[in-house]
C-alpha cells in the first residue's frame, strides 16, 4: 500500500471535528494539569481522601476529568457519546468499570451490569463488544489462591464465579456478540487465563464470540499466545485475543522485588514493543484461526498494524480485526482510522461517579507517567485550535 493510503495521525481537523470549540479547549485544559505529575499526585490524594470522607466531589469532577473519559453514569446517559461515535463510524464498547469490589451481592450486580450492556448491544449495531474486567466478578482473594488449597467455601464462591462467566459469555453468544476479558495482574491472571480458555472453548466453536487479553509487557506472553493457539487448533475452537502492552508494570515489579520473584515484566520498553509486533503479527498469520483485537494508543503499532494489512492483502474492514482505544484517548488515531474504513472502537467507561473514580485516577496516574502520550495529545490538540483561529 502507498503511504498516502495509510491513515495520518497528524490530520487534526478530521481527529477532532467531533469536538465543539469549548469542548477542546476542555481537552487542552485537562492534558496541561495531567502532564504535572506533581499536581497529578495532589489531585489523587485529595480525590481518595475525598472519597473516604464522602465529601461531595461530583460538582469538581463531573464536567472535567469525567466528562472527558466516561460516558455517563448509566448507559442512557452515555447515549449522546455513543451516537457522537457511531456518527463517525467509530462503535461503543460500553464498560462498566466497578473496581475493589468485593461482597458476593455486589459482585452479583456486577454481573447484571454486565449482562444490560449486552442486551443494549444485542439489536444496535452502534456497538462493537461487551468487555468486563474479571476481578469485577471475583474477589481479588479467591482467584489469586492457590485452586488446590480451595475450602469449601472457596468452592462454592468459585462455582458462582464460573456461572458469571458462563452467563455473560452465553449471553453474549445468543445475542450474536462478541465479548472482551480484560487482562490485569499476573497474581490473578492464571486463573482468568484458565476461565477465559474454558469459555472460547465452549462458545468460539464457529467464531470468535469470546476474547481473552494478552499483556506483552509480560515477557512469557508471546509464548503463551502461541501456545494458546496450538491448544484451540487441537480442540478445533477459534482464539478471540486483545493484544495490549499492559496497565500494570510499575506495581508488578514493586511486587516481584517486595517478594523477591524475578519480575515478569520485560527488561524494557523495546522489548514490549518488540513482542507487541511479533504477537500482532502472528495473529494476522493466522487469522483463520485468531481474531485481533489491538487495544493501543501507540502510533506506531498501529500504523504498523495497518501496513501488515495491507502487505497480507487484508481488507481493511475485515471483521476479524479491530482497532481500540479508551474514550477521551487517541482520537487523532481512532479518528482517522476509522476515516480510512478500519474497524474501529472506543472503550466507553461509564458509571456512577464515585464508582468511576478509581478508573479516572488511573487515567490521570496513566497520562502523566506516559510523558510522551500526554506531550503528543497535547501538541496535536494545540495544533488544532491554532488552526480553528487562523
Ligand atoms: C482498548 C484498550 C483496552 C485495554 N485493555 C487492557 C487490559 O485488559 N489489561 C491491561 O493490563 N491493560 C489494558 N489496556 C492498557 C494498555 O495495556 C496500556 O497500558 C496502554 O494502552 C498504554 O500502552 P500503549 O500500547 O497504548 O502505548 P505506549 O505508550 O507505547 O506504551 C506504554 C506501555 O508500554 C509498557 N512499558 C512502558 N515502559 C516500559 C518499560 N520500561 N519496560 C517494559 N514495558 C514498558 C507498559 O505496558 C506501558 O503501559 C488497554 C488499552 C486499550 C487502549
Amino acid at each position: 500500500m502507498s503511504e498516502e493510503n495509510l491513515p495520518d495521525f497528524g490530520n487534526t481537523e478530521l481527529a477532532f471535528r467531533h469536538l465543539s470549540d469549548k469542548e477542546l479547549g476542555r481537552g487542552r485544559l485537562l492534558f496541561e494539569l495531567l502532564s504535572r505529575p506533581w499536581l497529578v499526585a495532589i489531585g489523587s490524594f485529595m480525590a481518595k481522601l475525598a472519597l473516604a470522607i464522602r465529601l461531595p466531589i461530583s460538582w469538581a469532577v463531573k464536567p472535567t476529568v469525567y466528562a472527558q473519559f466516561c460516558g455517563g453514569e448509566n448507559i442512557e446517559e452515555s447515549e449522546a457519546t455513543i451516537e457522537m461515535l457511531y456518527n463517525n463510524n467509530v462503535r461503543t464498547i460500553l464498560d462498566y468499570s466497578a473496581e475493589g469490589v468485593d461482597s458476593e451481592q455486589d459482585l452479583d450486580l456486577t454481573c447484571s451490569e454486565i449482562l444490560k450492556t449486552i442486551d443494549a448491544a444485542s439489536t444496535d449495531p452502534r456497538h462493537a463488544f461487551a468487555v468486563f474486567k474479571p476481578s469485577g466478578l471475583s474477589t481479588n482473594g479467591l482467584l489469586s489462591k492457590d485452586k488446590t488449597k480451595f475450602s469449601r467455601a472457596d468452592k462454592e464462591a468459585w462455582s458462582r464465579v464460573e456461572r458469571r462467566f458462563r452467563s455473560i459469555c452465553s449471553s453474549t453468544a445468543e445475542a450474536g456478540g462478541r465479548v472482551l476479558i480484560d487482562a490485569e495482574e499476573t497474581w490473578i491472571q492464571d486463573s482468568i487465563d484458565e476461565l477465559a480458555e474454558d469459555m472460547m472453548s465452549d462458545f468460539n466453536r464457529e467464531t470468535a464470540v469470546v476474547f481473552t487479553t494478552v499483556q506483552l509487557y509480560r515477557h512469557d506472553r508471546l509464548d503463551y499466545l502461541k501456545e494458546l493457539t496450538n491448544r484451540a487448533e487441537e480442540s478445533g475452537y477459534h482464539v478471540g485475543v486483545k493484544l495490549v502492552r499492559g496497565a500494570y508494570m510499575e506495581k508488578e515489579r514493586e511486587r516481584a522485588k517486595r517478594k523477591g520473584y524475578p519480575s515478569p515484566i520485560q527488561v524494557d520498553k523495546k522489548h514490549t514493543d518488540a513482542d507487541f509486533d511479533s504477537a500482532v503479527q502472528f495473529c494476522l498469520d493466522n487469522l483463520d484461526r485468531i481474531h485481533l483485537f489491538a487495544g493501543s494508543h501507540n502510533e506506531t503499532s498501529n500504523l504498523h498494524l495497518c501496513r501488515m494489512m495491507s502487505e497480507r492483502g487484508i481488507a481493511k474492514n475485515d471483521t476479524r480485526v479491530t482497532f481500540s482505544q479508551l474514550l477521551g484517548m487517541s482520537d487523532p488515531i481512532t479518528f482517522n482510522l476509522a476515516a480510512h474504513g478500519y474497524n474501529v472502537a472506543k472503550y466507553v467507561p461509564y458509571g456512577p461517579i464515585r464508582e468511576a473514580m478509581p478508573y479516572l485516577i488511573r487515567r490521570a496516574k496513566e497520562n502523566s507517567s506516559v510523558a510522551g502520550q500526554t506531550t503528543r495529545e497535547l501538541t496535536l490538540i494545540r495544533k488544532e485550535v491554532a488552526r480553528r483561529n487562523r
